[in-house]
């Protein structure tokens, strides 16, 4: 499943390819793909007009249409936006299709239909609404030690939650635990273990997004490279536990992620 920096190359994208092109018509191909807007609506709003800036806030994005509408993505487990240059062919699961001036196109490619296209006000109302927490990489440590401190659950659980922090999944929640040595089925850390999570949480995604998301790419040292069952830890060596915590099947080292009681 797309997590930030993944979202955040299709930002990139979508800014390199679709923006300031007059939309001649849109066509919902499967109106699973929407979210509480009705697909002559959608298509009515969009024709005429042209993209203007795009804006991600954690695996949201935002295509802003005019000052009080935007088009609001989710790319859900398998969605993807593809730009077809004029000719091009478009993919086997397009659930939307935008057709600019001259012929090129844009599609929303969804196998698995997890993803979500809607019209908002603005990003804005939209965070308001669906109780989005602050976007992962915006969030400042203070920010952070608030939103944190005093919860009693998993803490695993609290960083898939996006109503806390925006734009962790399952993969870069258990890369941050990892890096910073704690059990993800820890309940209530203190605060060393909240600051050395968040400077790693930080670090974690900003290396992803130097590497343009391209999980291959990432350090030996990080969990990403071992995560598979018989994978061992490359810090220590010792055998990664492989374990559902909060519903997601999570990796870590029984070794330097030990579960240990809270200090204060
Ligand atoms: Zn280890």
């Amino acid at each position: 499943m797309p997590e930030l920096p993944e979202v955040e190359m299709v930002r990139r994208y979508l800014q390199a390819t679709s923006l300031f092109q007059t939309i001649r018509a849109a066509e919902v191909k499967d109106e699973r793909i929407l979210s509480k807007v009705a697909a002559e609506r959608l298509a009515e709003e969009l024709a005429g007009q042209q993209f203007s800036c795009v804006r991600r806030h954690g695996k949201r994005l935002f295509l802003k249409l005019h000052d009080s509408l935007w088009l609001a993505l989710h790319l859900g487990l398998t969605g993807r936006l593809i730009y077809l240059e004029r000719g091009a062919e478009e993919p086997g699961h397009t659930r939307l299709l935008v057709f600019f001036e001259k012929g090129h196109k844009l599609a929303f490619d969804d196998s698995r239909i997890f993803g979500e296209v809607g019209l908002t006000e603005s990003p804005e109302t939209f965070l308001l609404e669906r109780k989005i927490g602050p976007d992962a990489l915006q969030l400042d440590r203070e920010g952070f030690l608030e939103i944190m401190s005093g919860r009693k659950g998993l803490i695993k659980s609290a960083l898939l939650n996006q109503s806390l922090v925006a734009g962790l999944g399952n993969l870069y929640a258990d890369e941050a635990l990892f890096q910073a040595g704690i059990c993800p089925n820890t309940r209530g850390l203190d605060e060393v273990q909240h600051r050395a999570l968040f400077f790693w949480i930080q670090e974690v995604l900003r290396t992803a997004l130097a590497t343009n998301a391209n999980l291959e790419m990432l350090p030996n040292s990080y969990l990403l490279a071992h995560r598979y069952p018989g994978g061992t830890c490359p810090r220590d060596g010792a055998l990664l536990r492989r374990e559902k915590i909060g519903g997601r099947t999570s990796y870590y080292c029984p070794e330097h992620q030990k579960l240990r009681p809270r200090q204060i």
